[in-house]
């Protein structure tokens, strides 16, 4: 298949039976926002993402009594900026890294919580290199088009993340001081009705009104509400006990549904070397992708990230860390040459062995586009569900966002 086809497959893909944007997805941002509640109602939220964080977020502001459940210790999921590890204060991403122009929910919050944007990568030429041939392209195209690729299936894999339903993505930006301040925002205003370190293993429900059992260390406790938004993968949900069980197509769809695996590599380097040889530090090669983490941020060092899908992130997570990190230094030598003497440590996130998500996002195959998705978005009694994977962005926190207001509009609704 030559490239237009494939891009043209790739589209029809995503639109072919249900990603396409539903009327509700078109409304500008501010108009999705839900209306006063006539009788207010107790919602518990499980997962503190931004799916649940804004599905919370807009349930209080419409009067709702809410109490979000997130196993972790802190907001944003699948949105989490790594600190600890590097020097200086510098930081990088494990999970979402970039904003594309287009995505408005995204935008919109990151302006309502008063946050900063700056730009994800330099306006200069991207190094791609498609099965060992080397080829300059805008930087636009990191990351975000789909130009420049001979896919194989790992790529196939990224493409299909990087496709949104909307039309060619012209500029990335990313939150200055790190992604995770977006879901730090949400969670500063919905303050104690966020309770972490409280994993649901158990939902049940009848016609009082549904129960959410967490497990805390040998202890459990029953939080009672009138409905609950399941807000977690379902990668996850595979694993949470639900009385009377969820209808036989919906269990399916839990099981069935297709996610990516990635890992990233991250490798502190003691100068930002790559850029003194006119290299921006963001490529896009055949099964990896390079970015500069710390593009933006002061000082001398630098973090290169090595960001792998598909099959290559699931050879990488069977290797131990080390080998991990001694892979990246070969594979960023052959890159950026001079990682060799510049190399002061590194660390590895694989998204598959992350227990609260066990995968980085959904991908819809083929057959479960059509099959799978109407069922999962699909209300079961006094459980509604959300997340980047019942959206029409999934893979990205537009996604979240998207699923996270149809969801919580749902609920406000019912009787
Ligand atoms: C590698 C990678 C790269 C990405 N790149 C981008 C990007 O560049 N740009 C972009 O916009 N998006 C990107 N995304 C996607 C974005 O991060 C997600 O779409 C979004 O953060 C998902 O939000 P969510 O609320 O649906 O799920 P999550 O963020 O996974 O939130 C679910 C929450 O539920 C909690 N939970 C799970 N199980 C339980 C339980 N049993 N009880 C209680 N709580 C539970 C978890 O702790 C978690 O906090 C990327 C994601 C990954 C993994």
């Amino acid at each position: 298949m030559n490239l237009v086809d494939r891009r043209d497959f790739l589209r029809h893909l995503l639109t072919a039976a249900g990603l396409a944007l539903t009327p509700f997805d078109r409304l500008p941002f501010g108009k999705r926002q839900i209306a006063m509640a006539q009788q207010p109602r107790r919602i518990i939220v499980m997962g503190a993402g931004l799916a649940g964080l804004v599905a919370a977020h807009e349930l209080v502001k419409a009067g709702h009594q809410v109490v979000v459940l997130d196993a972790q210790l802190r907001p944003g999921g699948r949105v989490y900026t790594l600190r600890d590890p590097f020097a200086d204060g510098l930081y990088a991403e494990a999970g979402a890294a970039r904003i594309p122009d287009a995505h408005d929910l995204t935008r919109g919050y990151v302006a309502e919580f008063g946050l900063k944007l700056v730009p994800f990568q330099p306006d200069e030429p991207t190094q791609s290199r498609t099965k060992g041939k080397r080829i300059l392209g805008p930087s636009s195209q990191a990351g975000g088009s789909l130009g420049n690729a001979v896919w194989d299936d790992d790529s196939l894999v990224e493409a299909l993340h990087n496709v949104g339903p909307e039309e060619p993505i012209q500029r990335f930006d990313k939150i200055d001081g790190g992604n995770d301040r977006l879901p730090a925002a949400f969670a500063a205003r919905l303050g104690n009705r966020i309770r972490y370190g409280a994993p649901v293993a158990r939902i049940e429900q009848d016609e009082q009104g549904v129960r959410a059992i967490v497990q805390r260390g040998s202890g459990r406790e029953v939080v009672r509400g009138d409905f609950l938004i399941c807000a977690i993968p379902f990668t996850v949900l595979r694993g949470i006990d639900v009385s009377p069980s969820f209808s036989s197509p919906k269990r399916r769809a839990i099981e069935q549904l297709n996610y990516s695996a990635a890992t990233r590599i991250y490798l502190q380097s003691a100068t930002r070397y790559w850029a003194t040889s006119g290299q921006s530090g963001f490529a896009i090669l055949d099964q990896i992708e390079t970015f500069d983490a710390t593009f933006g941020q002061p000082g001398e060092r630098g973090i290169m990230m090595l960001y792998t899908l598909g099959d290559l992130a699931r050879r990488l997570e069977r290797l131990t860390p080390d080998q991990r990190i001694q892979h990246g230094i070969v594979e960023a030598e052959r890159i950026y040459p001079g990682m060799g003497a510049n190399f002061e440590g590194g660390f590895s996130w694989c998204w598959s062995e992350a227990p609260w998500a066990r995968g980085a996002f959904a991908v819809y195959l083929p057959g479960q586009v059509s099959t799978l998705y109407p069922v999962a978005t699909r209300p079961e009694g006094r459980v509604h569900f959300a997340g980047e994977h019942l959206s029409s962005w999934p893979g990205w926190m537009q996604g979240a966002l998207a699923s996270g207001l149809r969801a919580a509009r749902e609920v406000s609704g019912r009787t």
